[in-house]
């Protein structure tokens, strides 16, 4: 027989900037198209996907802050960004025969459904993909933070991070040629040698609820797939 995934259900989180490609700003077309080859993979394998998308791609409300902008205004036009992010997202999906549904953090009834966390796990059973929009909703927290979140809530096995590195090195690969990958990492080691895997408030939530997380390309073929068959992929942050 086959072999069988190794987790049932999973959170991906994508930044907004993995969405660009080549390009300084927006969504790249053929990008988006690869990433949801990528995802379609796993889904026909069976396993549950919900995703968390970035806005960064279009705006950051950190950025905006510091330049002198009201910071809660400004973070608040990055949830909006990732909206339209997990719509061309969806809307990729769509096109290529996964069935999306974007739930928001933020009520705009006539764009996208609410988030309800019921309703995302009836449509995680279903077999649909479910893209949560907007962050956690609220100003001073990042996609990473909410990724955490859906994941502790929906009872994800893994947190998915999906970066341009196809994991953590002891140093830069592309500066140092003797940069090694870590295969694991304990939440311990990832905090004494300051990896920076996920913003702090993420990566404290993660650790809180011993949710692991596993850092590895989006754009490298087959490697979402390798992760969810628990195949030596990317690196495991794990309690
Ligand atoms: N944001 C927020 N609260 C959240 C999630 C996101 O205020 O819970 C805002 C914040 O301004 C952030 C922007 O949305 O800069 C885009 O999200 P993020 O920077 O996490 O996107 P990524 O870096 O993954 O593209």
């Amino acid at each position: 027989s086959q072999p069988r995934p190794a987790h049932k259900r999973i959170l991906l989180k994508l930044s907004g900037e993995a969405l660009m490609g080549d390009d300084a700003f927006g969504i790249n077309r053929g990008t988006i198209e690869r990433m949801v080859a990528e995802v379609a993979e796993v889904v026909g394998l069976g396993v549950q996907v919900a995703v968390v998308i970035g806005g960064g791609n279009i705006f950051r409300g950190m950025a905006a802050g510091a330049a002198g902008m009201d910071r809660a205004t400004a973070d608040y036009m990055g949830m909006l960004a990732t909206v339209m992010n997990s719509l061309a997202l969806a809307d990729a999906m769509d096109r290529q025969g996964l069935v999306a549904r974007v739930m928001s953090a933020i009520a705009i009834e006539q764009v996208v459904e609410p988030y309800v966390r019921p309703k995302a796990l009836q449509y995680l059973e279903e077999g649909k993909v479910v893209v949560f929009a907007a962050g956690t909703g609220n100003p001073f927290f990042t996609t990473d933070t909410a990724a955490a979140l859906r994941g502790a809530e929906i009872g994800a096995e893994l947190v998915l991070k999906a970066t341009k590195v196809d994991g953590v090195y002891s140093a830069d690969p592309n500066k140092d040629p003797s940069a090694t990958r870590y295969a694991t990492l304990s939440f311990d080691e990832a905090i004494s040698k300051n990896l920076g895997i996920m913003d702090a408030t993420a990566f404290a939530l993660c650790r809180d609820q011993k949710l692991p997380i596993k850092v590895f390309s989006i754009l490298k073929s087959g490697a979402l797939r390798r992760v969810v068959m628990g195949e030596d992929e990317g690196t495991l942050v794990h309690a």
